[in-house]
């Protein structure tokens, strides 16, 4: 654009001022606050802007007199209403996921049970006794809450709670070895998603990471070897469950259990932390899944430390579980990293009552995320038969049911899949990858998968008072086959 094309477009921008004369805005303003007016208009304007490069129909308008201001103003007038519609609305959008990972973290993991609903809402709608001993009147702790629960659910001396395992990671590894060599195998040395990669924790964490063993097989001489070589300088021994991956052919691993008896015959005082990672407290062969270590099993091994999720197959909020040996647990207790990694009112009650369901293995199905596991996949297929027939009668519509493998997910279990059920879609004349996207700009998005060329509507993740919900997306975004981008704004 040259400088002269440029000039007369500017000109032909209306001010902020004079948009927010416009009826829409007044609308806004009188709706949502003047504040919320304002940043809608120069939103829209700088939008405007945008388009007057790229956009020729709005760049022809600019250059056409008073008939051309007017629309560029209108136009204007319609981004802001857009922009207003889009600000009211929260970014943390309640979705129903139709990808049949249960444990979905980018969808945030695992649903909250009704118990740890109601608790979460108690604490915060009042004051609760987070930090004082109730019957000295004294200041307690507020580390202190959960820690029964947890020591009766899986036999450990000791236990924290901070707010996610990367935190219970990094506090461990910061108690037990800061300033010495943490010692890790390179097949452990994993990314469990959203850029936690376990080599850069503990690169925070004051110490320093000392690999042993290779990618695919690390042996008990292997870490032998490192002990001899580190002499006073080894920190610690890492054990990292892979949880998001697996391992097979020609592989070799120690477990946690082999390197508490390395240690223990060499004279015992190097800790083992074996990061468990989704922190099971239940038999999962009961759903017909791969049988996960516990976390009772994990500290019943003797390391100094387990380190576990909340929000994993524990079914609860997120927090970082930290259990152990007593004199490791008081240790870190008292690590200052404790004050900066440590949970709020919310998640200690929620937590404490998921702990509680849990406290009756037979309950377990009032955690949704057990709930779910617990459907026959014969239901699934009825619901998904229904779903299909309903949306047949759409035009351009082909839904069949098909048989699908869910997943946990969320870096838990890597191979065990869920017999599941769903409705293959697709839409004449629009793309699987189209259609995908547009179910996720739905009112409430349905987050799918795209499966060789359909969209696979998984329901294994999806509740059953869901359904009603879920069916009207579908049919609304299936039926509303012109104009894509209106349900966006
Ligand atoms: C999931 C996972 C983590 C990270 O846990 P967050 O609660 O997301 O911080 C760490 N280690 C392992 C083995 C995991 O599975």
């Amino acid at each position: 654009m040259n400088r002269e094309a440029e000039g007369t477009d500017r000109a032909a921008l209306p001010s902020v001022n004079a948009l927010m004369e416009r009826r829409g805005l007044v609308h806004i303003a009188e709706r949502q606050g003047r504040t919320a007016a304002v940043a809608a208009a120069r939103a829209a304007l700088e939008e405007l802007r945008g388009e007057l490069g790229g956009d020729g129909r709005t760049a022809a308008a600019a250059e056409n007199g008073a008939d051309g201001r007017e629309a560029l103003a209108a136009r204007a007038e319609e981004l802001a209403r857009r922009h207003a519609r889009r600000a009211r609305r929260s970014t943390l959008r309640r979705v129903i996921n139709a990808t049949g990972v249960l444990v979905h973290t980018n969808l945030g993991r695992s649903p909250l049970s009704r118990a740890a609903l109601e608790a979460a809402a108690r604490a915060a709608r009042g004051y609760v006794a987070l930090e004082i001993d109730l019957a000295t009147g004294t200041r307690g702790s507020r580390s202190v809450h959960c820690e029964g629960l947890l020591r009766e659910l899986t036999g450990a001396e000791g236990a924290l709670v901070v707010n996610n395992n990367a935190a219970a990671l990094l506090l461990a590894v910061n108690t037990a070895a800061a300033g010495r060599a943490a010692i890790v195998s390179r097949g452990e040395l994993v990314e469990i998603g959203g850029g936690f990669r376990v080599h850069e924790i503990l690169a925070r964490s004051g110490a320093r990471l000392v690999e042993v063993g290779s990618t695919n097989r690390t042996h008990p001489a292997d870490y032998v070897r490192a002990l001899d070589e580190l002499g006073t300088q080894a920190g610690a021994i890492l054990k990292v469950h892979r949880s998001n991956f697996v391992q097979s052919g020609f592989v070799a691993e120690v477990s946690a259990r082999a390197l508490v008896d390395l240690v223990r015959d060499r004279g015992g005082g190097i800790p083992v932390i074996h990061d468990l990672g989704s922190g099971c407290l239940v038999d999962l062969s009961r759903y017909g899944v791969a049988r996960e270590p516990t976390l009772g099993e994990a500290v019943a091994d003797g390391p100094a430390f387990v380190t576990a999720s909340g929000d994993k197959l524990l079914g609860g909020p997120q927090a970082g579980i930290v259990l152990g040996e007593a004199t490791w647990i008081a240790r870190a207790r008292t690590n200052p990293l404790t004050r900066a990694l440590r949970v709020d009112k919310l998640t200690l009650a929620a937590l404490e009552a998921t702990l509680r369901v849990h406290r009756d293995p037979a309950r377990a199905d009032r955690l949704p995320l057990f709930a779910m596991l617990a459907r026959p996949v014969e239901e699934l297929r009825r619901s998904a038969a229904r779903l299909a027939q309903d949306l047949s009668g759409v035009p351009g519509v082909t839904a069949e049911v098909v048989e699908t493998e869910a997943r946990i997910g969320g870096g838990s279990l890597p191979g065990a899949a869920v017999e599941s059920a769903g409705v293959a879609l697709s839409l004449r004349g629009t793309g699987a990858a189209e259609l995908e996207e547009r179910l996720r700009r739905a009112p409430t998005p349905v987050v799918a998968r795209v499966v060789e060329d359909r969209v696979v509507v998984d329901l294994r993740a999806v509740a059953d008072d869901e359904l009603v919900l879920l069916r009207r997306m579908l049919t609304t975004v299936l039926a509303d086959t012109g104009d894509r981008g209106r349900g966006a704004g």
